[in-house]
């Protein structure tokens, strides 16, 4: 498998998980120009994407899902709610059911209920040749079926949204959104991620990469210090993407 995250934060999400020559899209939130450009940029063929998978009705997740699929037809899977609380244009529904394991390319997705304000959030988690990747962002808290996916993940792409201090000073961000941002159905800071990495590190977690950063509450450097300082992981072993622009393959 070989995963290239092509965004990943505040200004939209999207992942591509290949496998032999097919491959996933995990979220669409980004201009489909944009999109486009970048997968050209990391040597994805647009053709060897057979789904998309949707994890909730965000606009940084699902923004150019309806440009997307006039372009190339992608289906899209995720829950019958979600899909209508989003703009998806005539793209073609793979209902899926939260909590539930399906096929797709060759490998076992299993969907994982997350904690968030949209209708039904879920993660995924991907198993193809005795390996797995967990992406897992947008979640106040870590739920049970997340913590057990990240145990048995090779890769696990972890949400680090927010540095606890920097929200916290941030004059732009009304208290109403503040509180939004820390509850339970808000987003992982650095610390919880931290926690959570140290609470669920077994041998087989190899690779960590943090996401979901945001741009205005958090760095890439404060996410790796935190989380490293947390969990024991020495800091070069932990990758995020740096800079808006920014993409990254990462093989296992
Ligand atoms: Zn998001
Ligand atoms: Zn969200």
């Amino acid at each position: 498998m070989e995963v290239h995250v092509l965004a990943s934060g505040s200004d939209g999400n999207c992942t591509v998980i290949k496998n032999d020559d097919e491959a996933v899209m995990v979220d669409a939130g980004y201009n489909c120009k944009t999109l486009c450009h970048l997968m050209e940029l990391e040597g994805i063929d647009p053709g060897c994407i057979k789904a998309v998978l949707v994890t909730h009705e965000h606009t940084d997740h699902v923004s150019s899902i309806r440009v997307l699929n006039n372009k190339f037809g992608y289906p899209v899977y995720t829950t019958p709610a979600t899909f209508d609380a989003f703009d998806h244009g005539n793209a073609k529904l793979n209902p899926i059911v939260r909590g539930s394991t399906f096929e797709v390319c060759g490998m076992t997705v299993r969907s994982l209920p997350t904690s968030h304000d949209a209708v039904e959030p879920t993660a995924y988690s991907f198993t193809a040749d005795g390996k797995t990747v967990s992406i897992i962002t947008d979640t106040g808290i870590l739920t049970k079926p997340c913590q057990d996916a990240l145990r048995v993940s090779d890769l696990a792409i972890l949400e680090a949204n927010y540095d606890n201090q920097m929200l916290s000073d941030n004059p732009l961000y009304p208290p109403a959104l503040k509180s939004r941002i820390r509850s339970d159905m808000g987003h992982l800071c650095n610390t919880d991620s931290g926690k959570f990495v140290a609470e669920t590190l077994t041998p087989r977690n190899r690779k960590l990469f943090l996401a979901h950063l945001s741009r205005k509450n958090n760095t890439p450097d404060l996410a790796r210090e935190t989380v490293s300082r947390m969990s024991g992981i020495p800091r070069f072993k932990i990758d995020c993407l740096e800079y808006k622009g920014d993409t990254r393959t990462v093989k296992f």
